[in-house]
């Protein structure tokens, strides 16, 4: 069976383990984006200017120029427009691949050439999307080269929405096929920064001066922090820009993003934690992702390494609180824990990082229900044995008192009786014969109770001396005789030569007496025990066999512990103290030797006692 603290780590470990498993599944990342769209919610960043507007082609303008085909051209008299007011980059969220009319072509590459930074979309064709043939057809498809020459660079609108669809995050960098590309919003932030290139490093990107922490995982991914709802990007629609020009003021210094931006979604319609099944443009993301850089608003997964070691300290620390602390200590203690944990990602978030709080979660839950149920089991356990040990010493002291009271009231009763009535000298010594009987009892009663607790102690002195086994069991047989007698029980013992036993020859007769005594004691009348004696290398063997209840596993492992007795004992109603055998065991133990049991229930016991022998105390001697 495995030690109480190995079964407890192992319970601990497989805790651990399964909260892991559960907050790495699906559900847990879902419970971890969850969590995040909650925080984000409550946290939103502080309302204020926004460093971006959106030049959306929005209903109206869609319905006044004759839909989607139709939208070079006035998107290209909103830029005219705008280019007037000296905005700090243009971003065109429409990908300008299709060929188009020439006279539309040519006004929005007027347009284009106009305006300084601009960058232009790029995406990945749908087909290379597919990660079965992306190696044949990956590829980023580009604006019409007419209009990428006026381009100061090329960002891609890639989206990468999370298994429930939401999209909390762009790629900064971007690979398809062969080639990478980086986010429009970044590019735009670039430009508008005035920087000449990307620059990369393990934990994040340059720009010019500026850093942005992006470390070195799949693509770079940026979390987008949405802007603030009760001030959202700045919007202006394509057609109110033609129809009152002045309106554009608002772009000077500003970074554009022109696109589709239309209620209840037509192109690249996304949801965001905000959305509330209301979608929102890609257009407005990118302008979004823009706001999160411009603002310097970053927040950083923590690494699984982190998130590792986080759940197996709380594992840690919730099994020390309840293998060390007991009652509310534990469960205040484990409750703080619990409280530390859920509290630990609102505190990293609030620090600028995301730790997903699933796996935590699930750990220090699992963990602290492992930790306390098991708790509770062995305090349990303990509380049920103090109280059989209770039980135990209030039947002894029953006993004790019950045992007492008979001596004593003889001697009381006989000592009254020569002190009240005249009698004779005969009789008078006969009184006095048996106060004298009485109270050697009550003293040998007295001396058996006090001689366990002083050989427990270690306080009482072996006399040890060669004792000749046979010489020794015939005594005690020959005690029992009478006893035995009673119930027509025979004791069958055949004195052998046995080689001498080294030890204190009153002790161990009251430890075979005791044996023979139990043995008749707990034996159904008419039947027969066996007394024998051997020796083996250096020891010498003497047993006591039975066939009477007998007592199951459980019962065995008890017998030695004081004032124990079985169930079948209390029942039978024999006399007994249950001090008997532990005695006997603190003898043979002081004698360096051993006892044995072997017992079946209704087919009897056999005690056997292993001593050293003489021989082998001699040897000692001489060495
Ligand atoms: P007691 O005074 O009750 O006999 P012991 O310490 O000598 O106390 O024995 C403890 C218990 O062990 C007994 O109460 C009895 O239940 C059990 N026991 C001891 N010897 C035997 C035996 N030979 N057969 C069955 N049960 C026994």
């Amino acid at each position: 069976m495995p030690k109480p603290v190995t079964r407890y780590t192992g319970l601990l470990s497989a805790a651990l383990l399964l909260g892991l498993l559960l907050g790495w599944s699906r559900a847990g990342s879902q419970i971890n984006s969850s969590a995040y769209d909650l925080l984000l919610r409550f946290y939103p960043p502080p309302p204020g200017p926004s460093s971006s507007v959106i030049l959306g082609i929005d209903e109206q303008t869609l319905n006044k120029h004759g839909g989607l085909l139709r939208m070079r051209q006035p998107l290209a008299q909103a830029l005219e427009i705008v280019s007037r007011f000296q905005p700090a980059a243009v971003a065109i969220d429409i990908v300008l691949s299709e060929p188009g009319t020439e006279a539309e072509n040519e006004r929005l590459e007027q347009a284009l050439a106009s305006l300084p930074h601009v960058v232009l979309a790029t995406h990945l064709s749908s087909s290379s999307m597919n990660p079965a043939n992306a190696s044949q057809t990956a590829a980023w498809e580009e604006p019409l080269k007419r209009f990428k020459k006026h381009a100061a660079a090329l960002g891609h609108v890639h989206a990468d929405p999370d298994n429930d669809g939401v999209n909390r995050q762009v790629l900064l960098a971007k690979v398809g096929g062969a080639d990478r590309r980086w986010a429009m919003a970044l590019e735009a932030y670039r430009l508008a920064l005035g920087a000449a290139s990307v620059r990369e490093t393990a934990s994040g990107l340059e720009l010019g001066e500026t850093f942005i922490p992006a470390p070195r995982v799949r693509d770079r991914p940026l979390r987008i922090r949405y802007a603030n709802p009760s001030s959202p990007v700045n919007r202006l629609s394509v057609q109110d820009v033609i129809d009152h020009p002045d309106a554009a003021a608002i772009v000077k210094n500003r970074v554009v993003f022109a696109g589709v931006n239309v209620a209840g979604g037509i192109d690249r319609y996304l949801m965001t934690p905000y959305s509330f099944g209301m979608a929102m443009s890609g257009v407005e993301i990118n302008a979004n992702a823009y706001e999160t850089l411009a603002r310097g608003e970053f927040l950083l997964t923590v690494s699984e390494s982190t998130e590792l070691s986080v759940a197996v300290a709380a594992a840690v620390l919730i099994g020390l609180i309840f293998w060390r602390l007991t009652g509310n200590a534990a469960v205040g203690s484990a409750l703080l824990v619990l409280i530390a944990a859920h509290g630990l990602p609102l505190f990293a978030f609030l620090s600028g990082y995301v730790f997903p709080v699933a796996s935590l979660s699930a750990v220090t839950w699992f963990s602290a229900w492992t930790g306390g149920a098991y708790h509770y089991l062995v305090v349990r356990k303990q509380l049920g044995q103090a109280e059989s040990q209770r039980d135990r010493y209030q039947r002894a002291v029953h006993y004790i008192t019950h045992e007492l009271r008979t001596p004593l009231t003889t001697i009381q009763g006989s000592s009254e009786l020569i002190s009240r009535y005249p009698l004779t000298d005969e009789k008078r010594k006969e009184i006095a014969d048996t106060i004298h009987r009485e109270s050697k009892r009550l003293g040998r009663m007295m001396e058996t109770f006090l001689s366990v607790e002083r050989l427990s102690a270690g306080q009482l002195e072996l006399d040890c001396q060669e004792i000749d086994p046979s010489d020794l069991l015939t005594a005690c047989v020959e005690r029992c005789q009478t006893v035995a007698a009673r119930k027509q029980i025979r004791v069958d013992y055949v004195p052998e030569p046995v080689e001498p036993l080294w030890g204190d020859r009153e002790f161990l007769e009251y430890a075979c007496y005791n044996l023979i005594t139990n043995a008749v004691k707990y034996s159904p009348a008419s039947t027969v025990i066996t007394v024998r004696a051997w020796h083996e290398t250096e020891k010498v063997c003497i047993s006591v066999e039975d066939l009477g209840y007998g007592m199951d596993e459980t019962e065995i492992k008890q017998i030695f512990g004081k004032f124990y007795r079985t169930k079948k004992a209390l029942q039978s109603g024999v006399d007994g103290s249950g001090l008997g055998l532990a005695i006997v065991e603190e003898i043979v133990v002081r004698h360096g030797g051993s006892i044995e049991v072997e017992s079946r229930v209704n087919h009897g016991s056999r005690f056997t006692l292993s001593l050293p022998s003489a021989r082998r105390r001699a040897g000692q001697r001489i060495s």
